[in-house]
This record gives structure tokens, sequence and C-alpha cells, in this order.
């Protein structure tokens, strides 16, 4: 994938490892036009952000080599809308549990998360999810080595939770992390509320 789709907001999905084509599609499904971001010039001009699911402790090495992560930091913080999934919501996190050594994040959400939260039996599981700002039907979501938002911090709010109350989804304005793939069940909807959001800046 180099750049791709329909005329919509621009959308980078950060590339360095991880779930990067299925988001893509998923997105171009939507009429995004997007493109990979791999060096921090690919950054500019960019309408919104993606950060895959992966590995979070890779994905975090990688943008530090790649010069990636301070820019990133600097983007976000600057209000570029972010999207991210499972590792990206790690990599969302301002306060992470159970990193790797040494971890980094890059931060814009106040929230605490915990990494690989579900026990080993249920290390990969579908559920569906009470998600009161999207419409329709429940959310079936999979959850694959996944976190948790442990606490949020006030400038956060829950978007998702388990049907036991645990939340697996925040938001701050225009940045959304989820603990799950919506782009592995076919789950539409967040993305389409993202690309609102987008398109409302
Ligand atoms: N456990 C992974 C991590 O620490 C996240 C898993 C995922 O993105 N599916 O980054």
């Amino acid at each position: 994938m180099v750049s791709t789709g329909g005329t919509g907001p621009h959308v980078g999905v950060l590339a360095l490892q991880g779930d990067v084509r299925e988001h893509a599609r998923l997105l171009e499904g939507l009429g995004a036009h997007v493109s990979s971001v791999r060096r921090p010039g690919e950054l500019e001009g960019l309408d919104a952000l993606v950060l895959p699911g992966g590995e979070s402790t890779v994905i975090d090495r990688l943008a530090r080599l790649t010069g990636l992560q301070q820019p990133l930091r600097e983007a976000i913080a600057g209000g570029l809308p972010v999207l991210g999934t499972c590792a990206g919501l790690i990599l969302l996190a301002e306060r992470l549990q159970d990193g790797g050594p040494g971890q980094e994040t890059l931060g814009g959400l106040d929230v605490t998360v915990r990494r690989n939260a579900f026990g080993r039996q249920s290390e990969s599981f579908e559920t569906d999810l009470v998600v009161p700002a999207l419409e329709g039907p429940p959310v079936r979501a999979a959850f694959i080595r996944a976190p948790l938002v442990d606490e949020l911090g006030p400038a956060a709010r829950p978007l998702a939770a388990l049907p036991d109350g645990r939340v697996v989804a925040a938001r701050q304005g225009r940045v959304l992390g989820l603990a799950f793939h919506p782009e592995s069940t076919g789950e539409t909807r967040f993305h389409e509320l993202f690309l609102e959001l987008v398109r409302q800046r």
C-alpha cells in the first residue's frame, strides 16, 4: 500500500508492524484516501491517523528507530484525530501498566491501560459489547491478547464496555482507542464514527 483510495479525508495508517492492510481496506471502503506512514515526512498533510494492532513493544521500538516517535507525539498533541486499536490503544495511553522493558507510549488519551490484561485461557475471544455511541445491533468484537482500560482520567470518556462493565474503549475528543479489533470482524461503525469526527474538524 502506498497511497490509494477515495476522495474523502486523507488518513495515514502507521505501517511499522501489525494489521495495517485490514484498516486500509476498511477505510478505503468508507471512501477515505489512505496512505502508509513509515517516515516522519509521511505525516505531512494527513487529516487523520490510524495506529493498528500488532505488538506495541515492537511498534514503539520501530517508532523510535525511524525518528517517528517525536513527530507522532507532536501531531497527536496538536490535535490530529487518531484511531488506535489494541496495540494502538496501548500507544495512545498516557499511563501504561505491564509494558515491556523500557516501553514508551505516545500519549493522547488520558487513561491507564493494562497490556495483555486478559488471562491465558482467554488470550483471544470474541464477545458482544455495549457501545452507547453506536446505533444498531451490539458490536461483535475480537480481542487478541488485548489490553484493558484500567482507569480513565478526567479528560477521557468510556466508549465501550464488556458486559461486566470493564472498559475496553475510550475517547478523548477526536482520539479513539479500542482494545479490540473491529476491522477483523467486519465491524465498520467505529471507523465510520472516526471519519465523521474527522470531517467535522
Ligand atoms: N498484546 C499486544 C501488545 O502488547 C497487543 C495485541 C494486539 O494488538 N492484538 O501490543
